[in-house]
């Protein structure tokens, strides 16, 4: 970082968009504050949908309580397989 008084450095550093774009690259202009995606990327305010929104779900495979399940399943199996590897 110099002392310029054009020092861009933090806005530069800023978190980028990730949006996939028509020729197959990231987005990378700036991400809204607080979310993942630039302005035109669906990170303008009031775009997304409220939380608990249950309207586009369909077998709720991905829901929070389904992929921590999931985790938490897998962390078993690990470790029963760490100890079955011990009895050896
Ligand atoms: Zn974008």
């Amino acid at each position: 970082m110099s002392d310029h008084a054009n020092d861009t450095g933090p806005m530069l550093a800023s978190p980028r968009c990730g949006a996939k774009t028509r020729i197959g690259g990231a987005c990378r202009a700036p991400a809204v504050h607080g979310k993942t995606r630039c302005r035109m990327h669906g990170g303008a305010p009031g775009s997304g949908a409220p939380r608990a929104n249950r309207n586009a779900r369909k077998h709720g495979l991905f829901s929070r309580a389904a992929i921590v399940e999931r985790r938490e399943i897998r962390a078993l199996l690990g470790e029963a397989r760490r100890m079955l590897e011990g009895m050896k």
